[in-house]
């Protein structure tokens, strides 16, 4: 994104600012259908990586359906204006009556347990249901984030299929979906295809198999040249694989995805202001405006972000540890280059679509940051900062 322009939005709305470019957004959405040769594809945005209801709409006007993980995320999103059935439901260890929210509001359901198969199966006679399989393969860029090896807490066993067939024969339980997640940030594109494998023969025993939905865990560049998912040569290789099942089965299933960092990590960056530069005998620290409360990533995951000095791209180069206000060690970046850093200037961390604003906090009582969304080069407020208000809403004071 044009840099004046993101420099005029951190003058007007003021740093710490999240700024979402809606371009990047469509550039992928469009990259991802097209990556696909199959009749029926459904990409279900899957909104806890971003769930700004502008984002949200901007997804359905591209044409995307969406998947949530809780009931409030599928309250977000019928807020935003996506149809119920447009909407999948894939919870991780939630209790019956989130389920039975969830059915009351009309969504498809993604079953984890057999024993919410069984409560489900039971208690709704003519419920159609979608079972998430765990192939038991590993993916996923590191431990936090790799939800399909054998130890996971996701989804069913692939080893406990017979289980489920049993419990659908018993209920007659209409099941038309069968899932699978492997993690997120995958890193070895061929995993897909294994779990493919996995899973399309699991799906030849599914009488009533309608979509075949196959999650997500694409992974994006994080610094120039770093590894991404080819989706183009996976999506060329997985129709392959896909439309030779479909052959086979004499019936052309829907495929199904559920990109989140793929779509809208990119489009992110979190804007904020250098507030002190303070050099000491090993190194300099360039401190700013904000912390593990607005970006966790590169705490919790050791993630990388790239940073550029957006009020001075011309300034020598130099070596930086990036840090944050709050009063607890919150490193975004060690020894870092970047184009000289002095107090005001606006540091732009980059890959903030993703995983960033949702999971900000108002750690040391600080509000978390205004979004803005960028569409033809007009910056849309999609979120005010926060304000005292905020942090006091809900509390109950007693004066003691
Ligand atoms: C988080 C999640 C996704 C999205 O993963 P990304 O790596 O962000 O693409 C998709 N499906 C399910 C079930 C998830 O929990």
């Amino acid at each position: 994104m044009n840099q004046d322009l993101l420099l005029e939005l951190v003058e007007k709305h003021e740093a710490p600012l999240y700024v979402y470019d809606a371009d990047v957004i469509e550039g992928k959405y469009n990259a991802f259908k097209n990556a696909f040769d199959v009749e029926n594809l459904e990409i279900h945005y899957a909104c806890k990586a971003l769930t700004n209801l502008s984002v949200l709409s901007l997804m359905k006007s591209l044409g995307s359906k969406l998947d949530c993980v809780s009931v409030q995320e599928l309250q977000l999103g019928i807020k935003a204006g996506f149809a119920p059935e447009d909407i999948m439901f894939t919870p991780n260890g939630v209790g019956e009556e989130e389920y039975d929210q969830a059915i009351s509001l009309g969504v498809k359901i993604n079953v984890d347990n057999v024993q919410m198969l069984e409560y489900l199966g039971s208690t709704y006679p003519d419920l159609e249901l979608c079972v998430r399989i765990n192939p038991h393969l590993m993916g996923g860029g590191n431990s936090k984030i790799s939800v399909g090896h054998i130890d996971s807490k996701f989804g069913v066993s692939i080893h406990q299929l017979p289980l489920v067939h049993r419990i659908a024969n018993k209920y007659n339980i209409k099941i038309n979906g069968i899932h699978v997640h492997t993690g997120s940030d995958i890193h070895d594109g061929d995993i897909f295809i294994r779990a493919a494998h996995l899973i399309l023969t699991a799906g030849e025993s599914f009488k009533d198999l309608e979509y075949i939905d196959f999650g997500s865990g694409f992974k994006v560049a994080y610094k120039p040249n770093d590894f991404h998912t080819d989706i183009n040569k996976f999506g060329q290789k997985f129709s392959e694989v896909f439309n030779a099942f479909c052959k086979k089965m004499g019936k052309n299933f829907t495929l199904k995805f559920e990109p989140g960092k793929y779509l809208v990590s990119e489009s992110g960056s979190l804007l904020t202001k250098v507030n002190v530069v303070k050099q000491t005998t090993s190194c300099t620290f360039a401190h700013v405006d904000s912390g593990f409360n607005h970006l966790i990533r590169p705490m919790f995951y050791d993630s990388y972000h790239h940073i550029d000095n957006l009020s001075n791209p011309e300034g020598d180069e130099k070596l930086y540890n990036v840090v944050g206000y709050i009063c607890e060690s919150d490193t975004f970046a060690t020894d870092r280059i970047i184009t000289e850093v002095r107090k005001g200037d606006i540091l732009r961390f980059r890959n903030a679509g993703a995983y960033c604003f949702t999971m900000a906090s108002n750690y040391n009582s600080r509000y978390r940051p205004a979004e803005v969304l960028v569409k033809g080069g007009e910056g849309y407020l999609i979120r005010e900062r926060e304000t005292i208000e905020d942090l006091v809403k809900g509390q109950k004071l007693i004066k003691f």
